[in-house]
């Protein structure tokens, strides 16, 4: 059962279409293929699985795959690597980092029940952010907020806040002081300037405690403009944090991805699902709980 370090590296060449490790001995094939599968099982694993896991639940299955390594030892018996079948409650039952406390339930109960496939409707799959700068990548992973984080938050907030607090009393006071229009003018572009750039860094992340979900700000962004932040916290989930995610989802006008983003000025405080392919006509609400939509006339 499995694959040895050395299938690995053939199929990983087959991939690339270049021969992976092939100038290597079998033993260092073996730690590359090890080292590999630590940073697969510790980094790349955790930020997939939640997408995955939706993906195959939308797909009506009862089991989802996971990693899983046997052991080697001695000559002859090399550790090999599989992905086994779990089923979705032991997935949810395992004590992980930020995975949703809600349990498979209500997905049961849908497909026990298969109603018509609505032609206007859509499920989200959240997705993890991928090649963040670093700025972002501590919210790509999941911000937790305890402790120095936490602090750092504050900090960042109470700082912005007076910044633009000083700005406007410098308004207040030129124009008070020297009653020079041109001055006035300087000061008020100026104090507008601070509080534009407050908005467009932590602005989102104000609005984040109360609507629980928004769009993520311009220094956590890709070219796409499709990242959202979302507030997580119990019950849904184990602990506090501030994650980087995308909601995905296929069109069922075209078969298009529909990406879950900025309602746009018709709807300024929403986000709402655009289809790539028609993102005016293909418009569907986004809920990121139940993670579904409705087509929006
Ligand atoms: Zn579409």
């Amino acid at each position: 059962m499995g694959f040895d370090p050395w299938d690995v590296a053939d199929e990983m060449g087959r991939i690339l279409r270049r021969k992976w490790g092939a100038a290597d001995s079998r033993e260092t094939i073996a730690g590359k293929v090890r080292e590999h599968w630590q940073r697969l099982a510790s980094e790349t694993w955790p930020r997939k699985c939640e997408g995955i896991r939706q993906a195959f639940a939308k797909k009506g299955c009862d089991t989802v795959p996971a990693l899983d390594r046997i052991e080697g030892g001695g000559q002859g018996n090399p550790t090999r690597y599989r992905l086994k079948w779990v089923s979705v409650q032991q997935e949810n039952g395992a004590s992980h980092q930020d995975h949703e406390v809600r349990d498979a339930a209500p997905e049961d109960d849908r497909r026990a029940d298969p109603a018509p496939a609505s032609i206007a409707q859509v499920e989200y799959i959240c997705e993890d952010v991928e090649d963040a700068s670093w700025l972002a990548r501590a919210f790509a992973a999941g911000f937790r907020l305890f402790g120095w984080r936490r602090r750092v938050l504050q900090v960042l907030f109470i700082g912005g806040l007076l910044i633009v607090a000083l700005s406007i009393m410098l308004v207040a006071l030129t124009m008070v002081g020297k009653r020079s229009l041109a001055d006035s003018a300087y000061a008020a572009i100026g104090a507008g300037v601070f509080a534009y750039g407050f908005w467009s860094t932590l602005g989102h992340l104000l609005m984040l405690h109360s609507w629980r979900i928004a769009l993520a700000p311009w220094w956590m962004q890709s070219l796409d403009d499709d990242r959202l932040i979302e507030w997580r916290c119990p019950p849904r989930f184990a602990d506090k944090s501030i994650k980087a995610v995308r909601y995905t989802a296929t069109c069922p006008l075209c078969g298009g991805r529909v990406i879950a983003r900025s309602g746009g000025l018709r709807h300024a405080w929403a986000l709402m699902g655009r289809c790539e392919e028609a993102p005016a006509a293909h418009v569907f609400t986004f809920d990121h709980v139940l993670r579904e939509g409705r087509l929006r006339q």
